[in-house]
């Protein structure tokens, strides 16, 4: 039986995906210097790693989309476990070799660059595959379906996903999220996703809003000026800028 556990939250970089290269550049730049690239909070990742039994010096977790590593450092610091970190970005992976070099956690933490959907690992060889704010790139379903492969037998899964709260919204607001990310859905439709893909779930909560105002959206409009400032005020620039405001 494999475990799995639903942290539920709301996504908005949902945008990236469909980025040209140049936009590519801005995405970088505009959040390699950030604590967090989705939302979450430390207190989060400590909640969510709560349910899941100690993990022994031989465990290994998965950090997959691991960004600039907020949450690959509370794994590290409240574990005994080896983690890797994986992202496709290196320039985000470079900013967590800094925290992990800062904090001598070298024996603790590799980072390596790779692509969720193409993750060279032997099968069975993970204890927990943990993904904050990324599952959303390649599809919750799809993801759930591809990494079960390479967890141990009774392993589990931390992952958090966009949901709707309610069954109806008002219009405008439904519209923009089926758009941004077409497998929205609701927190009911999620669980008997992931049942469906072979896992048990154990238990779900929804991200404080805090997650998402103080720990990612004021932070990003506090970065934006900047940003801004270092491009010069280039069309493609405050384009971008404004894509991340319409959220
Ligand atoms: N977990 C981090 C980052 C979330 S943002 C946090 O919560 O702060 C999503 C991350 O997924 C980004 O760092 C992005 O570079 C990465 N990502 C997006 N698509 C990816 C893919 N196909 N393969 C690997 N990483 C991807």
């Amino acid at each position: 039986m494999w475990h799995g556990i639903l942290k539920i939250c709301i996504i908005n970089t949902q945008k990236i995906g469909r980025m040209t290269i140049d936009l590519m550049d801005y995405v970088i730049e505009f959040h390699k210097d950030a604590e967090r690239q989705g939302p979450g909070s430390d207190e989060a990742t400590r909640k969510a790693l709560q349910y899941i039994p100690e993990l022994s010096e031989n465990a290994r977790i998965l950090d997959i989309g691991c960004g600039t590593g907020a949450q690959t450092m509370v794994l590290a610091k409240n574990t005994k476990a080896q983690i890797i970190a994986v992202d496709m970005l290196q320039e985000f992976l470079y900013k967590l070799q800094e925290k992990i070099d800062r904090k001598n956690l070298n024996n603790r933490i590799v980072t390596k660059k790779s692509l969720m959907d193409n993750l060279d690992f032997q099968e069975k060889s993970f204890d927990v595959i943990w993904s904050e704010g990324a599952i959303y790139n390649i599809g919750f379903e799809k993801g759930l379906l591809e990494w079960i492969r390479l967890l141990k037998d009774g392993g589990y899964v931390v992952v958090s996903e966009i949901s709707w709260f309610t069954d109806k919204r008002p219009k405008e607001i439904e519209e923009y999220w089926i758009d941004a990310y077409s497998e929205i859905d609701t927190i009911d439709t999620k669980l008997s996703i992931i049942e469906k893909c072979g896992y048990d779930p154990i238990l779900h909560f929804v991200l404080q809003e805090s997650c998402w105002m103080d720990h990612y959206y004021t932070p990003m409009l506090l970065r934006s000026d900047s940003f801004l400032e270092k491009y010069n005020y280039e069309e493609g620039a405050k384009e971008f800028i404004k894509m991340g405001l319409d959220e």
